[in-house]
């Protein structure tokens, strides 16, 4: 019996999120009394997860496999499964995990939890926390198949370091023939993209106009942080519609999201309140998003972010 993550390398390299993966697999793999295998596929470092408590590692490097196949990911995935004998198997919830989790659980015959935020609650019967309702509820699902699936939410349990001895092996699974395959991927440049980001600043209609966008570059440079928006300033063609976040555009799990001019609508709300610490900077003391948020500062962004991004300067300069 084993816990099996799928650590996800998208162009030879881990992201936080496969890492978060890595530590919770760690988490129910001990709760199991188990080992915790986890399968990577043309990572230029597999070894790297062994610094969050993968005790065994199943390499697969194969160049057919050098642009993203859900159907030949899901065969390998499930290969490794049967070979491991896992009771339990983590996807994280990146585009492709998404895409992914729902397909192995049915080849494999597996309950699937999507959305699940904390190790189970208990183990016989199964329980699992998950989040639904745009972060608004709360579900505890009992999952009764002897194998289970179970899509790790972004930012539920974060990084923990706990390194043991591992054992590496290659991994030479079947791979089948599968028509369907991403041939390139086309990727802005030089940003930090909404999905991966720590850091998350965002602005809305209270800017006034895309020429006021500069501040919130600066912010964000100094920051290291990702740019987003309201809908309104996507709708108006201020700022890329790739920018948007709420209900109706991208779902923010930042660890830090700073809302400058955002009066905080229920749909905004939907899409960010995932993240864990809000801050938001607004000049009207009743805007709804003070209600959600942890930090507010009621004053003019236009005054506010220019000495914010001094403080921060100062503060960078000296640490
Ligand atoms: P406003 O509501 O105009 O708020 C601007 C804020 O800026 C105000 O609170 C104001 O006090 C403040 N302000 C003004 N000047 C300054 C200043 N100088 N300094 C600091 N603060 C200042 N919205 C989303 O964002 N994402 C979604 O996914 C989304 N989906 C939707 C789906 C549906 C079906 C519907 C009906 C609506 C959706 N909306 C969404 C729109 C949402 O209801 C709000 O209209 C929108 O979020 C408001 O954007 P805003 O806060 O930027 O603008």
């Amino acid at each position: 019996m084993s816990v099996l993550v799928f650590a996800e390398s998208p162009e030879g390299k881990f992201k936080k999120i496969a890492f978060e993966a890595v530590s919770y697999g760690k988490k129910i793999a001990s709760q199991l009394k188990t080992q915790l295998v986890v399968l990577t596929i043309n990572a230029e470092n597999a070894s790297e997860v062994a610094t969050y408590g993968a005790d065994k590692i199943l390499k697969v490097n194969n160049g057919d496999l050098a642009n993203f196949n859900a159907i030949k990911t899901v065969s390998i995935i499930q290969q490794a499964a049967q070979k491991e004998n896992a009771e339990v198997v983590i996807i994280d919830s990146s585009s492709n995990g998404l895409y992914l989790a729902p397909i192995i659980s049915a080849k494999l015959e597996a309950g699937f939890a999507s959305n699940v935020i904390e190790e189970p609650s208990s183990t016989v019967p199964f329980i699992v926390k998950r989040k639904a309702f745009s972060n608004k509820a709360f579900i505890h699902t009992e999952i009764p198949t002897a194998i289970k699936v179970l899509g790790l939410a972004k930012n539920s349990v974060g990084v923990l370091e706990n390194s043991t001895s591992v054992n590496e092996e290659v991994f030479s699974p079947e791979i089948i023939a599968s028509g369907v395959t991403s041939v390139s991927t086309n990727k802005s440049s030089g940003k930090i993209s909404i999905a991966d980001a720590d850091i998350v600043v965002s602005g809305g209609r209270g800017l006034k106009g895309p020429e006021n966008w500069g501040l919130i570059e600066e912010l964000a440079d100094v920051l290291g942080a990702a740019i987003a928006c309201s809908k309104p300033v996507s709708d108006l063609g201020w700022r890329s519609h790739e920018e948007h976040v709420g209900q109706t555009g991208k779902p923010v799990a930042a660890n830090l999201y700073i809302a400058i001019g955002i009066s905080g609508a229920i749909q905004h709300l939907a899409g960010v309140n995932a993240s864990k610490v809000k801050v938001v900077i607004n000049t009207d003391p009743e805007a709804p998003f003070f209600k959600a948020a942890e930090y507010g500062i009621i004053g003019d962004a236009f005054e506010v972010v220019p000495k914010l991004i001094e403080k921060l300067k100062e503060f960078k300069a000296k640490n």
